[in-house]
């Protein structure tokens, strides 16, 4: 299968040429001929899979093909749930629309509104927003959404986890009803479903793996332990297994911000990232991290939503999530597209109850291991049931893993060039 065969123009062929794609992606293959008819989209990818030029391609064609001269008023308009998805969203933008007679920007909260609204006021074809920010410029009457032909929602579950869902049901209303639309979610939950219902209009599915495909391919395991053990726990996994680029999930700033000092003073780089940290420091930490200046990246469970970070071997949940689709989210960081990885989860005892939810709607059971030297002796603070424990855990020191596979379609596709 090729781009061309998809239907795309030349000049988006180009574009694509350029970046060095050469096959598209799975989704890519679903989304880009669907949406090419016209036809509203819900499909189920996370991050990694091609899903931003699986929207943007065919979006920025039937805006070429459709373009009215002189007057630019916003006619896509693509929400996300992060400054740094939106930002990573527009570069795409950017880089796809190259070679076309299109414009776009994009507009995030935490930086100064004056120059975002100076252009669009010069007119743009395409706005890149999170919502916030959009309402803001909306009730100064700085943009208009009233000529919006495409709607396109990016990682709308983590939107809902963020409490848009007011502010994406106010957007929605200051658009023309007749509009083309397209949702992407990693996950399906009934909130989705439920958004998807009130926007859609007969919208075509698109799933862009099977499911369990990101459990299948990315090797997870839990290691039990006493709370108080984790941070060296940590320190000695990334040493023993000299671990070059390790993402790190906390639940709260304040232990992401911790679990960095003491990494930093045991002579292991790292920053944390979250959202009480400056855009500024968010994009440095993250060019470090991508560069491998900094080995290991601490984040909080929003503020790593939507990170490119292509290929990651190695995912460490410090403290599980209480929510288990965030689990998902998480260990979709590593083995993406394809390429093997590793998620590690250090376990205390009053977690236990998180692995159980996690194992339900992952459908399968989590290998439970006991690191030497670090043997759990906790009691959990509220009264836990003995079926906790399981009686699975193994006596063994932790293996290091390879480091991801080069065998998908991204890798054999794409000259890469971190
Ligand atoms: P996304 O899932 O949209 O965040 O894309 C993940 C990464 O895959 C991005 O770095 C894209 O530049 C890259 N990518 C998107 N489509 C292709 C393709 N057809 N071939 C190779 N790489 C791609």
């Amino acid at each position: 299968m090729s781009f061309k065969s998809l239907g795309l123009i030349s000049q988006l062929l180009e574009a694509v040429n350029k970046q060095g794609y050469s096959t598209p992606s799975p989704i890519q293959e679903k989304t880009i001929p669907i949406i090419l008819e016209g036809k509203d989209v819900l499909a189920s990818a996370q991050t990694g899979t091609g899903k931003t030029a699986g929207f943007t391609l065919p979006m920025l064609q039937i805006l070429s093909q459709t373009q009215k001269k002189k007057y630019r008023p916003i006619r896509a308009l693509i929400l996300t749930p992060t400054r740094e998805l939106a930002a990573q969203v527009h570069n795409n933008v950017k880089d796809y629309s190259a070679f076309l007679n299109l414009r776009s920007t994009v507009i995030f909260g935490g930086v100064n509104a004056k120059p975002q609204i100076s252009t669009i006021r010069r007119g743009i074809d395409v706005l890149v927003a999170t919502p916030g920010r959009l309402l803001d410029l909306e009730n100064q009457k700085a943009l208009s959404l009233a000529r919006v032909e495409i709607l396109v929602l990016d990682e709308a579950d983590r939107m809902l986890d963020m409490g848009f869902l007011r502010d994406i049901k106010k957007i929605i209303g200051l658009m023309p009803r007749q509009r083309q639309n397209l949702l992407f979610s990693a996950t399906f939950s009934k909130e989705i479903k439920q958004l998807a219902q009130g926007i859609l209009h007969k919208p075509v599915l698109v799933e862009a793996e099977p499911e369990n495909t990101t459990a299948e391919k990315v090797n997870q395991k839990t290691f039990r332990v006493d709370k108080g053990d984790k941070i060296n726990v940590t320190i000695k996994l990334i040493t023993d297994g000299d671990w070059k680029q390790v993402l790190i999930f906390t639940r709260t700033k304040h232990r992401a911000n911790r679990l960095s000092e003491k990494l930093q003073k045991a002579g292991i780089s790292s920053a944390a990232i979250h959202g009480n940290k400056s855009q500024g420091a968010r994009t440095k930490a993250l060019a470090g991290f991508k560069s491998l200046d900094i080995r290991v990246l601490v984040a909080t469970d929003i503020a790593a939503r939507g990170l490119d970070i292509p290929l990651l071997p190695h995912v460490i949940n410090f403290e599980l999530p209480n929510v288990p689709e965030d689990y998902i989210h998480r260990i979709g960081r590593t083995g993406r597209a394809g390429a093997s990885g590793e998620a590690i989860s250090l376990v205390d005892v009053d977690e236990l109850e998180y692995v159980r939810g996690i194992e339900k709607i992952l459908g399968e059971t989590l290998s439970s291991e006991i690191i030497e030297g670090f043997e759990p002796t906790d009691k959990p603070s509220q009264s836990q049931p003995d079926s906790n424990n399981r009686n699975r855990n193994q006596r063994r020191r932790p293996k290091n893993s390879g480091e991801g596979k080069a065998n998908n379609w991204r890798n054999k596709n794409r000259r890469r060039n971190r």
